[in-house]
C-alpha cells in the first residue's frame, strides 16, 4: 500500500502509459487518475463520479466507467472480482479480498499463501494460469458488531 502519491508524478506516469498505448491524453483522464492516486481504495464508477463531480461538473457515468476500464487495461487500477457493482482497486499489485454480502464492503487480505495454492491446483489440472485471486465472502466485522 502506497498512501501518498505526488499528483504530478502520477500525471507523468499516466501520460507515458497513454502515449505508449497510442491513446489520447485528456484533461478528464488526468483528473480522474489524480483522484484515484490520492489513496488506496476500492472504487465503483458511481463512487468515482461522486468524488469527481465538483472538479468535473459535466462528467457522465459512462465516461467514468470507460475510463476505469481503460485504466484497468493499462494496469493503473485492477478490476476486482466481487459480487455487485464492478469494483476497481487503486492498488494494482496482487492481493486478495474479503467481501461482505450484507454491506458490500471490500477489504484487503494478505493471503499470498492461499493464492499460491490456488495457482498450483489449477496448474495440476493442466490449466495455464494467467492470474490468481482469492475472494473470501461472508459478513464483515462491522456488520457482525452489536449495534
Ligand atoms: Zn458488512
Ligand atoms: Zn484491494
Amino acid at each position: 500500500m502506497d498512501p501518498v502519491t505526488i499528483p504530478a508524478e502520477a500525471d507523468t506516469r499516466l501520460v507515458g502509459q497513454l502515449r505508449a498505448a497510442g491513446l489520447r491524453v485528456t484533461p478528464q483522464r488526468l483528473a480522474l487518475h489524480r483522484i484515484l492516486a490520492q489513496s488506496h481504495r476500492h472504487v465503483t464508477a458511481e463512487g468515482l463520479l461522486r468524488e469527481a463531480s465538483s472538479e468535473l461538473p459535466g462528467l457522465a457515468l459512462p465516461t467514468v466507467y470507460s475510463t476505469l476500464e481503460l485504466f484497468a487495461d493499462l494496469g493503473v487500477v485492477r478490476r476486482v472480482a466481487a459480487p455487485g457493482a464492478a469494483r476497481y482497486d487503486t492498488d494494482p499489485s496482487p492481493h486478495d479480498h474479503f467481501t461482505c454480502s450484507r454491506c458490500g464492503a471490500l477489504i484487503d487480505l494478505d493471503t499470498s499463501a492461499s493464492r499460491a495454492a490456488a495457482r498450483k491446483a489449477a496448474e495440476a489440472g493442466g490449466h495455464r494460469v494467467d492470474s490468481a485471486t482469492v475472494v473470501v465472502s461472508g459478513h464483515c466485522a462491522t456488520c457482525l458488531a452489536p449495534a
